[in-house]
């Protein structure tokens, strides 16, 4: 489970168009990359996707139905923000935990879904420290593991590495590939980052100011580009 379908799909602020139709197929355990300059309306549509932004027309559906009337909790998607958004007074545990509790899950099932998470993001000897006492890129993981002992049927992750370090960076992208073939979890990944795009994605939207200008596997772009446009961002010679 985990294919997202859009149909349709625009969102404007008041009198002002972000997101002209757009028409997407996210297949089930796909890795699929939204790429764009600054404000063309990647993260707008990410948030619709997840619930936390309404339609203004079209739908989308999850696995088949339509999501319009199912709340952010409800579509079983898990979103990762480039800021984290950990609690900085909680323990790592805690902040994993946290989702699990709300959902009225069991302390022996959240013990072994945290062990589990720990393990697949190597945060074990982390679980009892605070934010603060983490660098940025075990801040990152846990932000994942937060996401991972949802199991949803889809991971949105919107410029996670931004803040990182150059080396880093590298790391963790191939942290989030090797997670995602392990998982075999449909994943949709927001960045304005060229390479990232090139070296992670089954596939890759190319945005432009509201519009997909061309969804295909990073040598269909680079070879054959749609436009100037395509070609300029992802690196294409032509
Ligand atoms: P991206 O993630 O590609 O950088 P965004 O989706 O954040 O772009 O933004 C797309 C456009 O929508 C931008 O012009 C931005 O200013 C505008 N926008 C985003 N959120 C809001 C909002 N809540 N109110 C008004 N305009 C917004
Ligand atoms: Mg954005």
């Amino acid at each position: 489970m985990g294919s997202i379908t859009l149909k349709k799909v625009t969102k404007s602020f008041g009198d002002v168009n972000v997101i002209k139709p757009i028409d997407l197929e996210i297949k089930d355990g796909e890795f699929i990359v939204f790429v764009g300059p600054s404000g063309c309306g990647k993260s707008t549509l990410l948030r619709m996707i997840a619930g936390l932004e309404d339609t203004t027309s079209g739908n989308i559906e999850i696995d088949g139905n339509d999501a319009t009337a199912t709340p952010p909790a409800k579509r079983g998607l898990a979103m990762v923000f480039q800021s984290y958004a950990l609690y900085p007074h909680m323990s790592v545990r805690n902040n994993i935990a946290f989702p699990l509790k709300r959902a009225k899950v069991s302390p022996e099932v959240i013990e072994e879904k945290i062990a589990n998470a720990a393990k697949i993001l190597n945060l074990n000897d982390y679980l009892d420290r605070k934010p603060g006492q983490l660098s940025g890129g075990q801040r990152q993981r846990v932000a994942i593991g937060r996401a991972i002992v949802r199991q949803p049927s889809a991971f949105l992750f919107d410029e996670p590495l931004s803040n990182l370090d150059a080396s880093l960076r590298v790391n963790m992208r191939l942290e989030i590939s090797e997670l995602h073939k392990s998982l075999a979890t449909t994943m949709i990944y927001v960045t304005h980052d060229q390479v990232e795009a090139m070296t992670m994605a089954d596939r890759i939207a190319v945005f432009n100011a509201g519009i997909i200008e061309q969804v295909g596997t990073p040598l269909e772009l680079y070879n054959n580009p749609v436009n100037r446009f395509v070609a300029g961002f992802i690196g294409s010679p032509k």
